[in-house]
């Protein structure tokens, strides 16, 4: 099983949620992984092994250049309006 994506925990597990199903969960930060609706292990490890592995500096890089566009986009309508 791949580590925690936040904090690079190797000791991932999978947890038991309500209503029977399940998702990997990461004891030290305590990050869980997409829920398995019907409790498949497998599928919720799966999912968990899935996850984008550069969460953090890929998803904010492309998260702060929206801002900075749209940022821009606004000053551009502010000065021709
Ligand atoms: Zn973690």
């Amino acid at each position: 099983m791949s580590p925690c994506p936040y904090c690079q925990c190797p000791e991932v597990y999978v947890a038991k949620v309500e209503d029977g199903m399940c998702c990997v969960a990461c004891p030290r930060c305590s990050m869980g992984g997409p829920v398995s609706v019907d409790g498949d292990e497998q599928e919720a490890v799966h999912a968990w092994n899935s996850l984008c592995r550069k969460l953090c500096r890929n998803c904010r890089q492309v998260y702060i250049r929206r801002i900075i566009e749209l940022r821009r986009r606004l000053q551009q309508e502010g000065k021709s309006v």
